[in-house]
């Protein structure tokens, strides 16, 4: 027997009236672009996550690619980022002019091992760039203090870790995509929260990224 590597029958049957209700609504009030939708969309992912700025965008990939251009990351530049990951995370980087640095992954939790990170480091660095592959918050507490020593971005990918949320060593609790400058979402249906088609998401709490982003 072959068994699929996803089966999203079940679940869109679970909700399968709802999204018929939402769709019919749509065909109504024909919003078919930004509509109220969108924009109850984003106001949840505010209130969920905790960050001032959610920016809807079409897919993870997008998001990406739309920070990393927003923060100026382009050629010549470096961004730092973990090697076992979904390909979009360094095709982003790719994509912008920017160049990948690969730091191997904790054994233990599959994310980018930030004992490793410092040593990356170079003057041509800009960014570090996160995943929290499979829900699992990467330990952004160290990831945060080296970016502050050198002055580099945190550009979280949270493609697969909507919901996740993070405890630093005080006790704090945050969100994934609440704690670096910037997280991409994703929508893909295969997602933890999957569209019905292609989706993606920007947090953000600096308020120039949001404008940039908003702008275009
Ligand atoms: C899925 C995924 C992306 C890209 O998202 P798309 O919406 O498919 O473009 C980026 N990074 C990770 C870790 C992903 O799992």
């Amino acid at each position: 027997m072959r068994i699929p590597l996803v089966d999203l029958h079940q679940q869109t049957q679970a909700i399968k009236s709802n999204v018929i209700t939402q769709i019919v609504n749509l065909l109504d009030n024909t919003s078919f672009i930004m509509g109220q939708g969108v924009q109850d969309l984003e106001n949840n992912f505010c209130s969920s996550t905790g960050v001032p700025h959610a920016i809807s965008c079409n897919s993870g990939t997008d998001a990406l690619l739309l920070i990393l251009e927003a923060l100026g990351i382009g050629s010549g530049d470096e961004v730092i980022t973990t090697p076992f990951t979904f390909f979009a995370t360094a095709e982003s980087i790719s994509r912008v002019g920017a160049t990948p640095v690969f730091v191997d992954v904790d054994q233990g939790t599959f994310n980018i091992d930030p004992q490793k990170l410092e040593s990356a480091i170079t003057p041509r660095t800009k960014a570090i760039l996160p995943v929290h592959i499979f829900g699992q918050p990467v330990d952004m507490e160290p990831i945060l203090a080296i970016a502050k020593k050198h002055n580099l971005k945190v550009i979280e990918d949270a493609c697969q870790a909507i919901g996740a949320k993070y405890t630093f060593s005080d006790g704090t609790v945050k969100s994934v995509g609440a704690i670096g400058d910037a997280a991409a979402f994703s929508f893909y249906p295969t997602k933890n929260l999957g569209a019905f088609g292609d989706g993606g998401m920007i947090t953000t709490k600096v308020d120039n990224l949001a404008t940039i982003r908003r702008s275009c």
